[in-house]
Order: C-alpha cells, then sequence, then structure tokens
C-alpha cells in the first residue's frame, strides 16, 4: 500500500480539500497509473451530494472521478498489453466477476459483482473506492483502456463516460443516415451526443434550455436547435423523430420529447436525475413509442468508441481547470455553465 494525493468531500455539504488516500501496491495483473486528467461528471456531483442515496448511498469522504487519461508507471508480472510510458485511461468500472452472463457478453457495466471506480466496496483495501481527482491510481488491466495518440488528452478523459454513454445507446438504437435524432441537454453528455449523431450521419436536432448554445449546437454538429422553453419551436417537431436521447440531470418533462417521437420511436434516457420523472401512459400508448435507459458501456465497447473517436479526431469540449478549481466547478455545473466538460489538469494537485 503507498499514500497519493486526492481531493476529497467529508460529507453531501462539505467543500472539496486536499488529502491523501491509500492505494494498493500493483498486483500481477494491475497498472498504475499517473493520472494527467479526469473529467467532471454530473455524476460526481450527485455523489458528492449524496443525492442518488436509495440507490447507490455515499460513504464519505468521498473522492470521485471516472474520466481518467494518464500515462502508465509500473505494470504488474503478467500485464501483457502496457507498459510504462503508455498514455491509458479508466472509467466509470474497475472490475467485475467477469463470471456472469451479463460480463460473458462483453457487458459489464451491468454485472451485479462490479467495482466501480468510485464509492464501490475495495476489495483489496476495505473501505471504498476512491476515484480520479487523484495523483495516481492501480487498475486491473482488464479494466484499463487505450488512448488513441491523435486525441487531445484533456479532451480525451470525458470520453471515458460521457463518451461511451451516448455512443452505447446511439449505436444500439440504429442511430444511422436517414434517422431523424434528437439530444436533450447540450451538458458533458450531450455535447457528445450531438457529435456522435452527426458522425453516424443522422438528421440531428439539439434541445436545450439555454439558448447561449444555439451557436455551438451547430458547430458540434446539430442541424436544427430548438429552445425547449418554446412551445411553438417543441411543437414544429411533433410526431417526428426516431430517437431522442434525454441527458438531462434535473427534473423535466419527459412526456414533451416521447410526444415529439413518431411511430415506434424510442426515448433512452441516460440523465439520471434525483427524482422520478413523471410518464404519460397516453404519450407512449399513442403511436407506439418506447422509453429505455442506458447505462455507460462495457469494456470492450469503449475501447471501440475511443478508436471511433481517434478515426473521426472526435474530443470532448473542454475547459481544463486546476484542481484548486473543482468547488466552484460544481456551482457551474448546477448553473449548466460549461462548455462542455470540465477537465482537471491534476499536475496542479
Ligand atoms: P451536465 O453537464 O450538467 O449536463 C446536463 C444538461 O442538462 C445541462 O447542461 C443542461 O443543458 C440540461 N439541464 C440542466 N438542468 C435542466 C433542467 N432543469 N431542465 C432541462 N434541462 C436541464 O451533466 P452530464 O455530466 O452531462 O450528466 C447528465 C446526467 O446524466 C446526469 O444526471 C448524470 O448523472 C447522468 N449520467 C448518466 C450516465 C449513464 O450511464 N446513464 C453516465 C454519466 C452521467 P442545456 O443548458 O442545454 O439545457
Ligand atoms: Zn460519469
Amino acid at each position: 500500500m503507498y499514500s497519493t494525493k486526492a481531493y476529497s468531500a467529508a460529507s453531501a455539504t462539505a467543500r472539496f480539500v486536499s488529502s491523501s488516500i491509500p492505494r494498493r501496491d500493483p498486483t500481477d495483473r494491475d497498472v498504475q497509473i499517473e493520472i494527467l486528467f479526469c473529467g467532471i461528471c454530473h455524476s460526481d456531483l450527485h455523489l458528492v451530494r449524496n443525492e442518488w442515496s436509495s440507490i447507490m448511498p455515499t460513504v464519505y469522504p468521498i473522492v470521485p472521478g471516472h474520466e481518467i487519461v494518464g500515462r502508465v508507471t509500473r505494470v504488474g508480472s503478467a500485464v501483457t498489453k502496457y507498459k510504462p510510458g503508455d498514455l491509458a485511461a479508466v472509467g466509470c468500472l474497475v472490475d467485475s466477476d467477469g463470471t456472469c452472463p451479463e460480463c460473458k457478453a462483453g457487458l459489464e457495466q451491468l454485472c451485479p459483482n462490479q467495482t466501480l471506480t468510485f464509492n464501490s466496496p475495495d476489495k483489496y483495501l476495505g473501505g471504498v473506492t476512491y476515484g480520479g481527482y487523484s495523483d495516481s491510481i492501480v487498475v486491473d488491466e482488464r479494466f484499463v483502456l487505450r488512448v488513441p495518440s491523435n486525441l487531445y488528452i484533456a479532451g480525451a478523459a470525458p470520453l471515458l463516460c460521457a463518451g461511451i454513454t451516448t455512443y452505447s445507446p446511439m449505436r444500439r438504437g440504429g442511430v444511422t443516415k436517414g434517422k431523424k435524432v434528437g439530444v436533450v441537454g447540450l451538458g458533458g453528455l450531450g455535447h457528445m451526443g450531438v457529435k456522435f449523431a452527426h458522425a453516424f450521419g443522422a438528421h440531428v436536432v439539439a434541445f436545450t434550455t439555454s439558448p447561449n448554445k444555439k451557436e455551438d449546437a451547430l458547430r458540434l454538429g446539430a442541424d436544427e436547435i430548438v429552445v425547449s422553453r418554446n412551445a411553438d419551436e417543441m411543437k414544429k417537431h411533433a410526431g417526428s423523430f426516431d430517437f431522442i436521447l434525454d441527458a438531462v440531470a434535473a427534473d423535466h418533462d419527459i412526456n414533451a420529447y416521447i410526444n415529439l417521437l413518431g411511430r415506434d420511436g424510442t426515448v433512452t434516457i441516460v440523465g439520471a436525475p434525483e427524482k422520478p420523472l413523471a410518464v404519460s401512459a397516453f404519450s407512449l400508448l399513442m403511436g407506439r413509442r418506447k422509453l429505455a435507459g442506458s447505462i455507460i458501456g462495457g469494456i470492450a465497447e469503449t475501447q471501440e468508441m475511443l478508436d471511433f473517436c481517434g478515426a473521426h479526431h472526435i474530443n470532448a469540449d473542454v475547459e481544463v481547470i486546476p484542481i484548486q478549481k473543482v468547488n466552484e466547478a460544481y456551482e457551474r455545473l448546477l448553473k449548466s455553465d460549461v462548455k462542455y466538460r470540465f477537465s482537471i489538469d491534476m499536475a496542479s494537485l
């Protein structure tokens, strides 16, 4: 065991402070990574503030962060895919049982015995796992990902959660040329959703509550932008979508989007607001519409997404901040005031 620097929060209302945390010494199968950048996901904020207490209660102190890119510093003797000096990444998962039907299908994100990168029971050290707002991390080789060398490192970090969470449902949902696709909420996830839907060839409509994001949405790849608080703008698209990705972090009217679907269309929710959403049965019945959910993606699919980003030169749009600004960044995230993901430069730690 060794000690490494981190930023942690001691309670749901505490500010982040500099601290030190234990990490295990790499086992034969482990990769030790010096963290260069870590994205700030809204899930970090939900968990730090214990907003998912009924599903996933927060254990304090918490060190969040699951959008990690760094440099390999050490590898165990059985590690074959990485060597010191390699660029490597870690997302939301650091372990799973490897034997259940979900793992066998490459769906480690659905494994009942998975270990999340933070706030999950730590099999090695006891207590809970600590995430990427820290100097270094030690991860089983099976959960380490390769970062294409042409990507901008600070902008590649958010791909590990915001990227895979939007890529996976769109790939499975048949988002291709000829399809009309909506993306709701231009935050960290949503802006990646727009980039992927555009790259997959769909006609993309971005829905935002922030009129000041209109021009950006076009630059990100949207063909049309709707300010969702404008009922007339919404009405124009009634019954016309094949697929809508809902990436909103707060309470909102989901029926407004279900009503925009055409026959057999699907709204897939990836946002995870604290409170349940009210769904009108009639919105679904009319048009045989579907409401679905999706959570991150498996390890192989995450690598596929990173390789796709390398091939298509896709990065997240990031505002790089030093770790000392993390408290301020959380307040800005709540105001939808980030274009479009904070990426922490860990050299500041
Ligand atoms: P984010 O950067 O804060 O983006 C959320 C966006 O939602 C905001 O930028 C804003 O976009 C919109 N929004 C915020 N408040 C709203 C409101 N009251 N009504 C309507 N729209 C509102 O968050 P994120 O990191 O992208 O995460 C989004 C959600 O996905 C979070 O709940 C997070 O926990 C969840 N998540 C889920 C998964 C998964 O695997 N399913 C993975 C990661 C994150 P506009 O300004 O454009 O309106
Ligand atoms: Zn996340």
